[in-house]
């Protein structure tokens, strides 16, 4: 073990912010750029936003969501129209000042978000009800200067992400695409990077700033600590009406449109990491891995050389849609190879030695549990097709237990304080939807409702009133 670790990683998975730090640059994930709290996407990390992506464009197709790109400059009278909204945002927008040695006239912004740029553009746009709905997303960046420490994926500057923001001529219509766009995200999450999330809707406190009201998708990390994965919020009319985007019906009347917007960010790619990653390193869902199997080939002197027989296999299960690769690297010793690999998140390896070729079998050795199976050469594809689903799942399953170990009924503001300390996960509580009692139970155990779902039964943990709302209280990233 100590051999390995000499090779692989220094931190274990219990220092989880060491062990973090130091995968992601040892897995060749990212680098950290000259300016604080802004981070390199190198390829393979890119690679899986990039597979997020196409996931994501084909089910938004289906939804009617098309995509577009707008200005990454706002200008501050517009972000500074939906009041809460500004509020919100301004102690962490970046401004323009000066081009070249001239100073503007009026200040630009960095987007923080793009509701603002968007929505003057949409009541350009929408006039009738045959321009609705509007749904359009865009993939970019925004920053944010975060004040607080940053976190590679988790916390950084600027982030990569997509926001989506749809205008509807019916409040019904709104609601079910901010619906919709949960149940997107949750796949999203589920069938590419198998993370169970806890689905609900934010407080007041918490909501997005702006919004009616927030759905989000809530994470555990193995450290007991929430991740916010994904939101959609209802906008109602509260941009509608500022930004004047209406239109005329048959009648002759004005109506303000309803309104949606929903962002997922690479953050997803971090919690993946921390979710599945073990000692040795990254372990990749098969769905999003760049590469799905590394294929070994064992070479003993005066014995024939494995290596045609693996580059053929290789090459038949790249036919099927693998993503497969033979490490021939003559200047490493298999052990090295299975170390490297291993670090780096590979699924699935394959270990072909001369007796395999004689045999015409190869051994399949699984990243996420270890084992290690025979298989024939002739069911390659079927047999490495069987095993990548089969982490696929079982990463999804285990990860599902594991969350399912993380949630507590806490009935007192003692029991809660010490299942924050000790970092349990989520702690479920009875609420009464007070902000005071909200703001109590962080000024208390140092936690926040992460979500809530509505419900009518207890008492409210702190007040003792009658409950509204079951919540899910942890400390977060
Ligand atoms: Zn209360």
């Amino acid at each position: 073990m100590a051999q390995s670790n000499e090779r692989g990683l220094q931190s274990s998975k219990e220092d989880l912010s060491d062990w973090y730090s130091e995968i992601l640059i040892k897995s060749g994930f990212i680098d950290f750029s000259p300016v604080g709290g802004f981070i390199v996407l190198l390829p393979p990390a890119a690679f899986i936003w990039e597979r997020i992506r196409e996931y994501m464009n084909r089910e938004m197709e289906k939804m009617g969501v098309k995509n577009s790109y707008f200005p990454l400059l706002i200008p501050e009278s517009l972000l500074k129209k939906e009041s809460e909204h500004f509020a919100g945002f301004t102690p962490e927008v970046a401004w323009v000042t000066e081009a070249g040695d001239q100073k503007l006239d009026e200040r630009l912004a960095v987007r923080p978000t793009s509701e603002t740029i968007m929505y003057t553009m949409y009541s350009k746009w929408i006039h009738g009800t045959s321009d609705l709905p509007l749904k359009l997303n865009q993939w970019n960046s925004v920053v944010r200067w975060e004040t607080s420490s940053t976190r590679p994926f988790i916390r950084t500057k600027e982030f990569l992400w997509q926001e989506a923001h749809t205008a509807h001529a019916t409040e019904d219509e709104a609601l079910k695409q901010a619906q919709d766009a949960l149940d997107l995200y949750e796949r999203v999450l589920k069938d590419l990077l198998a993370i169970p999330v806890i689905k609900g809707r934010k407080t007041e406190k918490e909501k997005f700033k702006g919004a009616v009201f927030t759905y989000t998708l809530e994470a555990m990390m193995p450290d007991g600590k929430a991740i916010q994965m994904a939101t959609s919020h209802m906008l109602g009319q509260n941009f509608s009406v500022p930004f004047e985007i209406a239109y005329v019906d048959d009648k002759g009347n004005k109506h303000y449109v309803w309104q949606t917007s929903w962002g997922l960010s690479w953050r997803v790619i971090g919690a993946m990491i921390m979710l599945h990653g073990d000692s040795k390193g990254l372990v990749i869902p098969p769905e999003v891995a760049p590469l799905q199997v590394v294929l070994v080939p064992i070479i003993y002197k005066g014995k024939p050389d494995p290596t045609p027989r693996a580059r053929e296999l290789a090459h038949e299960l790249e036919l099927a849609g693998i993503r497969a690769y033979v490490d021939e690297r003559n200047d490493k010793t298999p052990g090295y190879k299975y170390n490297e690999w291993e670090m780096r998140g590979v699924p699935l390896r394959i270990e072909i030695g001369p007796r395999d070729v004689e045999r015409g079998t190869m051994v399949l050795a699984r990243r996420d549990t270890g084992e290690k199976s025979v298989a024939n050469m002739a069911d390659a594809v079927a047999a490495v097709k069987d095993a990548l689903s089969s982490i696929q799942k079982s990463l999804y399953e285990k990860a599902k237990q594991k969350l399912s170990s993380m949630i507590n009924e806490v009935s007192t503001l003692d029991e809660l304080s010490e299942a924050v300390k000790s970092r349990k996960g989520f702690s479920v509580v009875n609420l009464c939807g007070d902000r005071e009692c909200e703001d109590k139970i962080y000024d208390t155990t140092g936690a926040t409702v992460r979500c809530v779902e509505e419900s009518a039964e207890g008492k409210c943990i702190v007040c003792g009133r009658p409950a509204r709302y079951r919540a899910y209280v942890s400390k977060a990233y």
